[in-house]
């Protein structure tokens, strides 16, 4: 049985103290429940505690300082004549990056954000300034020209925030911080974020931070060193690619069942319908979702109706399914430990389970710190090409038709074999039964058959151009692969042109020759390949320049 329990987050946002306004907001966003640093930092930063918080990329750090900033702002009352918040940050990235999240998060307070950085245009930003802005998010040089020049008034700051305060030092912007610090009112509240805690950080925040809450959400957790076996790996992927790249990952693993984390409901949402209109038997578990509901999507991924689960964090506690081969954080999790209870969802029952995270470059940071707490290592793979998927596809087709042949019983078909036989090559009619098996399997996906066909070039074709040739394959052979084919014009003895041409090998010692639509395939003895390879490196085939190389065989 499940630990079943209640979705429904009992210690949300609401019990931090934040507006029924906030709350709803990121209610409608899909989040489900605060992120650790957001536990520790809403509740002092509200009170308008100083705090300094040791927090990477992907905890959920914007929001711990964002929600409120936002608050207090609202509450104070104040006009927005002046600016009431001012964050600075590293990049003009992250200077839109954070101002559009905090319009996000702030739209029902009615709390107005710009970003200020450098590259955009000085008197857009001075116009805009002057119309009046509550918050004003800004990359430091840019803040310190706006001061400079008198467009930037920051008397009217009660609330101070650096975001990523380590690369700010590191980047060489210490001078420029602490020009602005000294702009805003000593009253103010002050709000230091960092990846890191260097001593420079620590002396700053000695110097401007008035009895700061220190919280720290990289710590050691308990379940240290008691990680299961898992296979680690992540892809450094930006945003845009997640789905493609899941997607190849799910065909090329081919697990019997997934869970997928995402970090919100809506994100749960979106992805569920997205692999379900794949083509994927995908379903979502959320904390929106009925007791009853989920007990039966359980049923369904157990029974294997379905392949995958979409699942945030707080929906996926107490799941418990022995038969799940693959965990994919498609959204990097908040903390290590999330990351460990996530991927100590596989590996159960003593069999290696996989764990794939999809990282954006920006959170590889955080893949350090899950290495550190599952002392395990997580590969940084390359995502698979069409190719892979290929070769993977076919080695499907390859392993089913060993079976069969070992299974035996197939004394029925021979009739078939025999007949084919009186007119055609035996390794002809394999080469077409194992095509087809490999059709029916689903080898062939729609749209593919262009890029099929360049992978493997038809066999009729392959035979015709050995034939041409007159002569088969002998001896230690290796293939090489030469980037242009039959759309450029090339015909077999152009290839035997160049090659025996250009290496000085011998016409009569080149294997067969498989032409395809945008390459060919060329078969030479084994000891040539260098050679050949070497020579070809610069040479031209039918006045072009084409890339020569060993084929890497399925
Ligand atoms: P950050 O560490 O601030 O860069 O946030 C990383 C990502 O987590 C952003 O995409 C946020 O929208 C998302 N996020 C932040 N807090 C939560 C939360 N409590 N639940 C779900 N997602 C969140």
């Amino acid at each position: 049985m499940d630990k079943e329990k209640s979705t429904e987050s009992s210690d949300g946002f609401g019990n931090l103290g934040l507006d029924p306004r906030l709350v709803a907001t990121l209610g409608e966003m899909g989040y489900e429940e605060p992120t650790p640093i957001q536990r520790e930092a809403i509740g002092p930063l509200l009170e308008g505690r100083d705090v300094i918080g040791q927090a990477a990329t992907g905890t959920g750090k914007t929001a711990a300082f964002a929600l409120p900033m936002l608050q207090r702002i609202a509450d104070s009352g104040k006009d927005r004549a002046q600016p009431s918040g001012l964050i600075l940050v590293p990049t003009r990235e992250l200077a839109m990056q954070v101002a559009e999240v905090m319009h996000k998060y702030g739209h029902k307070l009615k709390i107005t954000v710009i970003p200020i950085y450098g590259g955009h245009s000085f008197g857009q930003q001075q116009r805009m300034l002057e119309r009046g802005v509550d918050v004003v998010v800004a990359t430091p040089g840019r803040a310190v020209d706006h001061i400079r020049r008198q467009t930037l008034d920051l008397s009217g700051i009660s609330i101070l925030a650096l975001d990523e305060a380590d690369e700010m030092l590191d980047m060489g912007f210490a001078e420029d911080l602490e020009t602005i610090l000294s702009e805003t009112p000593a009253e103010r509240q002050t709000v230091f974020f960092s990846a890191t805690l260097p001593p420079r950080i620590a002396g700053m925040a000695k110097r401007h931070l008035k009895n700061p809450v220190r919280i720290q959400i990289a710590r050691e957790a308990a379940t240290k060193g008691t990680a299961p076996k898992v296979r680690q790996t992540a892809y450094i992927i930006p945003r845009g690619r997640k789905l493609e790249v899941l997607g190849r990952i799910l065909d090329l693993e081919d697990p019997p069942s997934t869970l997928v984390f995402c970090r919100t409901r809506t994100e749960v949402d979106d992805l569920t319908e997205r692999l379900s209109a794949h083509g994927y038997r995908a379903q979502a578990l959320h904390g929106g979702i009925t007791q009853e509901q989920r007990t039966r999507v359980i049923k369904r991924l157990r029974e294997g109706a379905i392949d995958l689960v979409v699942a945030t964090d707080v929906a996926a506690r107490g799941l418990d399914i022995e038969q799940l081969a693959l965990v994919v954080n498609y959204d990097v999790p908040a903390t290590p430990d999330s990351y460990v209870h996530r991927i100590g969802r596989v590996g159960r029952a003593g069999r290696e389970g996989v764990a794939i995270t999809l990282a954006d470059p920006r959170e590889s940071r955080l893949l350090k710190q899950f290495e550190k707490q599952t002392r395990g290592k997580i590969e940084i793979a390359q995502v698979p090409t069409i190719a892979d998927l290929r070769a993977k596809r076919l080695e499907l087709t390859r392993v089913a038709l060993r079976e069969s042949i070992l299974a035996g019983d197939l004394d029925h078909y021979r009739v078939a074999v025999e007949s084919l036989a009186q007119e055609h090559d035996l390794m002809d009619i394999a080469l077409a039964a194992v095509k087809l098996a490999h059709q029916a399997a689903g080898g062939d996906k729609d749209g593919e058959e262009d890029e099929e066909r360049e992978a493997k070039p038809q066999p009729r074709e392959a035979r015709e151009a050995r034939e041409e040739r007159g002569r088969g394959p002998k001896g230690q052979m290796a293939r090489v692969y030469v980037g242009a084919g039959r759309s450029a014009g090339i015909r077999p003895q152009d290839l035997v042109g160049a090659i025996a041409g250009q290496s000085g090998i011998a016409g009569n010692q080149i294997g067969a020759i498989e032409i395809a639509d945008r390459f060919s395939v060329v078969e030479l003895p084994e000891e040539l390949m260098n050679t050949v390879l070497q020579a070809m490196r610069k040479s031209l085939i039918k006045g072009k320049n084409v890339v020569v190389r060993r084929f890497v065989e399925n």
